[in-house]
C-alpha cells in the first residue's frame, strides 16, 4: 500500500531583545553568561511580583508575524499554563493560547518550477524557562544544576498545518525561516545555543487520504541535519510498523545524536492538562493599528525579494542571487562593492565575493560584519585586475593581503612593484631572454612538441615575477616561435628547400 508522510513544526524562536519578556532582566548569552546572574524575583517566580510585557518584544513579534503574511490581531490574551517542572519557577508559562498574536499565515516553498504553499497556523508570545543540566557519574549521586538566566526570555511559538510531506520539504522551510528571522534582526538562528529550537510532527497515512493519523513529536534537534535525518528516521519507522500492521503510539521522541535513531521521552499517558486560562496580572494586548503600520513600513527587504532583485536587478544567476542573499550583511556587502566599482558586471564582484572572499572567510573563521577589508578598497582591486593594472594572479593575493593587514590596495601595489607589465617591448625581452636561455628545449618544440610551449610560457611568467600581462606573453611567444620556426637555420625546414 502507499503511504504518504505528514508532518508539522512547532517552532520556538528567543527574541533579541535586550531585556527579558515580563521583567528587566538583561538577555544573556547562555554560553558565556554565568548561571543565575540575570534574575530577578519576577524571573524567579517570587510570590507577590507583577510581569510587564516588554513592547519591544511585541514588536519584534509582529515583525515576525508580517513577514509570515500572518493576520496580526488587534486583541490577544495571555494565558497561564501550568505545570510543575524545576526550570519553571512559577509553576505556570505565561503564553498565548486560545487568543494568540497571530494567525493563518503562509511560506511558499520552492519545488522545481512550482511553488508549495506551507500554512502558518499561529505564532504567539510566550516566555522561556529555566535551563536544567543533568550530571551523573564522578563519584557523586546523579544531580541537576538549575540555571535561570533563560527563564522569562521572550519567547516566539510558529506552528505551521502539517503541510510537509518530506524531510527535506520541512529542512528547505527550517533554512529559510531562520534566514527571515536574521534578516528580520529577531533571532540568531543559533540552533546549537538553542535560541532557535525545532519540533516535528510527523505522521503517515494512505495517500489521498485527507484525515490525520496518530502522530509523533520529536525533540532535541540542534541542526538541520538532525532536523532532516529524524524525520526520515521516524518517517521509516512508521512505515516499517504499518507495514506489519502495528499501531504507532502517540509519544515524544528524542533525537540521539550519535546513534542517528529516536528514542522515546515520554507517553501519551503523562500527557499534560495545563488548565490554561487567562494570566490575572496581564490585562488583554491591545495593538495600536499605528503600530502595525510602522512595524510594516520598517520591514527589512526580506531574503525572497532580494533574492529576486539581485537576479532581475543585477543579472545574477540563481546560484549567485541564493548564496549572496543567505546572509544579510553579505547581501549588503556585495551591494556596497558594486556601489563602489558601479562600471563593474555585477557577476564580476558575485565571483569574488562567492569565491575568494568566501574562501578567506572560511580560513579565517570570520563573518563578514567583521572583517576589516572595506568595501571600497575591495571595489578598487577588483577594478584594478579588470583595467589590466594588476594579473589575476596577484589581485588574489593581494585581497589575501588586505583582508588581514588592511590598507589599500593601490598602496600596496606601489610599495611592492606589483603592477602588471604590458608594455610589449619589456615582455618581447623577457620572452626572447627565455628563448636564449633554453636552446634545448625550443629545439625539442621545433621538431614538433608543442607542449613545450605552454613550458616556456610558465618560464617567462616566473622570470616577470608573476606580473605580466599572459594575454601578452602568450601572443610574444607565439609570435617569436613562429620566427625560429621559419629560421632558414632551423632543422625542420631544411627537407623544403
Ligand atoms: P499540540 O502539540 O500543542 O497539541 P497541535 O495538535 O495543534 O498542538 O499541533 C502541533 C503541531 O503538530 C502542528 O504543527 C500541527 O500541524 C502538527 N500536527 C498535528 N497533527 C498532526 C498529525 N497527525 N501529523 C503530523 N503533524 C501533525
Ligand atoms: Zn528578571
Ligand atoms: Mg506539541
Amino acid at each position: 500500500m502507499d503511504y504518504e508522510a505528514v508532518i508539522g513544526l512547532e517552532v520556538h524562536a528567543e527574541l533579541a531583545t535586550r531585556s527579558k519578556m515580563f521583567c528587566g532582566c538583561p538577555v544573556v548569552d547562555p554560553i558565556e553568561s554565568p548561571p543565575n546572574t540575570a534574575v530577578c524575583p519576577i524571573c524567579s517566580g517570587m510570590p507577590g511580583t507583577l510581569p510587564a510585557v516588554n513592547q519591544r518584544a511585541v514588536e519584534l513579534s509582529i515583525r515576525v508575524a508580517l513577514a509570515l503574511n500572518c493576520k496580526v490581531h488587534r486583541t490577544s490574551i495571555f494565558a497561564r499554563k501550568n505545570y510543575f517542572y524545576p526550570d519553571l519557577p512559577k509553576g505556570y508559562q505565561i503564553s498565548q493560547y486560545e487568543y494568540p498574536l497571530a494567525t493563518e499565515g503562509y511560506q511558499n516553498l520552492p519545488d522545481g518550477d512550482q511553488d508549495r504553499m506551507i500554512r502558518i497556523r499561529r505564532v504567539h508570545m510566550e516566555e522561556d524557562t529555566g535551563k536544567l543540566t543533568h550530571r551523573t557519574g564522578n563519584g557523586q549521586p546523579s544531580h541537576s544544576l538549575l540555571d535561570l538566566n533563560r527563564a522569562g526570555i521572550p519567547l516566539l511559538e510558529i506552528v505551521t498545518e502539517p503541510d510537509f510531506r518530506s524531510a527535506h520539504e520541512v529542512r528547505t522551510f527550517a533554512e529559510n525561516l531562520r534566514t527571515i528571522l536574521r534578516y528580520l534582526d529577531v533571532n540568531s538562528g543559533d540552533m546549537q545555543k538553542g535560541v532557535l529550537r525545532i519540533e516535528p510532527n510527523v505522521s503517515i497515512r494512505l495517500s489521498g487520504d485527507t484525515r490525520l493519523d496518530t502522530r509523533t513529536e520529536i525533540k532535541n534537534l540542534n541542526s538541520f541535519r538532525a532536523l532532516e535525518k529524524s524525520i526520515d528516521f521516524e518517517i521509516q519507522r512508521q512505515f516499517d510498523l504499518a507495514s506489519q500492521g502495528e499501531q504507532v503510539v502517540q509519544q515524544t521522541l528524542g533525537w540521539d545524536e550519535e546513534n542517528e535513531l529516536v528514542v522515546p521521552q515520554r507517553s501519551k499517558e503523562e500527557a499534560h492538562d495545563y488548565r490554561y486560562f487567562p494570566e490575572p496580572d496581564l490585562p488583554p494586548l491591545v495593538i495600536d493599528l499605528s503600530l502595525i503600520e510602522r512595524v510594516q513600513q520598517e520591514m527589512p527587504e526580506l531574503p525572497q525579494e532580494k533574492f529576486s532583485r539581485f537576479q532581475d536587478h543585477y543579472g545574477l544567476n540563481e546560484y549567485d542571487a541564493r548564496i549572496l542573499t543567505q546572509d544579510r550583511p553579505v547581501a549588503d556587502y556585495f551591494e556596497k562593492v558594486l556601489h563602489a566599482a558601479p562600471s563593474q558586471n555585477p557577476k564580476v564582484v558575485a565571483n569574488w565575493i562567492t569565491a575568494d572572499l568566501f574562501r578567506l572567510l572560511n580560513s579565517s573563521n570570520l563573518e563578514i560584519q567583521d572583517i576589516s577589508l572595506e568595501p571600497e578598497a575591495f571595489a578598487s582591486l577588483i577594478e584594478l585586475v579588470t583595467s589590466g593594472e594588476i594579473t589575476h594572479k596577484t589581485g588574489t593575493d593581494l585581497l589575501a593581503e588586505i583582508f588581514s593587514a588592511g590598507g589599500s590596495p593601490e598602496q600596496v601595489i606601489e610599495e611592492r612593484g606589483l603592477r602588471q607589465i604590458s608594455d610589449p617591448h619589456q615582455i618581447e625581452k623577457l620572452v626572447n631572454q627565455v628563448l636564449d636561455q633554453n636552446p634545448d628545449q625550443v629545439e625539442t618544440y621545433l621538431k614538433g612538441k608543442e607542449t613545450i610551449a605552454k613550458w616556456l610560457f610558465g618560464q617567462v611568467m616566473r622570470l616577470a615575477g608573476g606580473k605580466a600581462n599572459p594575454q601578452l606573453v602568450q601572443e610574444l611567444l607565439e609570435k617569436q616561435l613562429a620566427i625560429e620556426k621559419n629560421k632558414p637555420s632551423n632543422p625542420t625546414n631544411k627537407h623544403d628547400r
